[in-house]
């Protein structure tokens, strides 16, 4: 039964087809078609589908636009796609897409990695993405939010680069946990300094995922970026593990009263298909166990 502190419901936005599947060997445009609409046939509301980033960069991302227009019109879910600069806005904005993700790294050096620019650089970008992404929602992903292994990030750091994309328009935001630098007390104290009007998208490099999301719905979070089999990771980030898995987080999640609207068992079949589609075991815990045995706690 849910106690007073928790929230009735948490929106989850499944990010598999694209943090999932973006480090795999590269996935049809069908069969990522596929999975998308597996997701929302789960209950899914919120899907991440693709990036519109340079083929060069990620091959396995190619064909975002083609994936969505293989889903075909679907009023009941809301497709994000990954866009790291204006002209992946522009490319977006001729698609289906209904909202973008935007990364800003609060470490300097992942982002000069990831894309080429300074953080300071990339939040003076942020502006104009604002103007060209306007009638999308637009979330600006803070990544690196807990942590780098490219040189110290800092609470004031963090809340400092929060506050000045806040500034910029955007219309939310989500830490991000890119290179698995979370605790519980770390994700405690960020949100504490930038309040918990943020969406989690936390990674298992370290075996705390999980315990970073229930740290988060402590303080008040209730939006969460999971991926299905808990795949995923950043190509830039050394020894990232997958993303926060889907069907781990539901378990958790439903056996303590709150809502996700998703279907655990769909989401154990469709993680037992990412294995063959990637061909490797998924690292979700849940998908190699199954669903919980019934307990009667009183
Ligand atoms: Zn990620």
């Amino acid at each position: 039964m849910a106690t007073k502190s928790q929230p009735r419901s948490v929106d989850l936005r499944d990010v598999t087809p694209r943090d999932g599947l973006q480090g795999e060997r590269a996935v049809s445009v069908a069969e990522r078609a596929h999975l998308v609409t597996q997701l929302a046939d789960a209950g899914l509301r919120d899907i991440e589908v693709g990036s519109f980033v340079s083929p060069k960069a990620v091959p396995s991302m190619a064909g975002a636009d083609e994936v969505i227009e293989l889903i075909g019109a679907r009023d009941d879910v809301r497709w994000w796609a990954l866009v790291p600069n204006r002209r992946g806005v522009d490319l977006a904005r001729v698609s289906r897409i209904d909202a973008l993700t935007l990364t800003i790294s609060a470490s300097d050096g992942y982002s000069r990695k990831n894309v080429h620019r300074s953080t300071d650089e990339a939040i003076a970008g942020v502006g104009e993405i604002v103007d060209a992404a306007a009638g999308c929602e637009l979330d600006a992903v803070i990544s690196c939010a807990f942590g780098s292994p490219f040189e110290d990030v800092t609470l004031r750091s963090v809340a400092d680069v929060v506050d000045r994309v806040r500034a910029a328009g955007v219309d939310r935001l989500t830490l991000a946990d890119t290179t698995g630098a979370a605790t519980p007390r770390r994700v405690a104290r960020v949100l504490g300094a930038v309040g918990c009007d943020v969406g989690l998208h936390l990674h298992d490099t370290r075996g705390t995922a999980l315990a970073n999301a229930l740290a988060g719905l402590d303080a008040g979070v209730t939006r969460f970026d999971t991926s299905v089999g808990g795949l995923g990771g950043s190509p830039f980030a050394p020894g990232a593990g997958g993303n926060l898995a889907t069907e781990d987080l539901v378990l958790v999640l439903e056996d303590s009263g709150i809502d996700t609207g998703v279907d655990l068992d769909a989401l154990i079949r469709i993680a037992e298909a990412l294995a063959d589609l990637v061909g490797h075991p998924v690292p979700g815990r849940t998908a190699a166990a199954g669903a919980l045995p019934h307990f009667d706690a009183g």
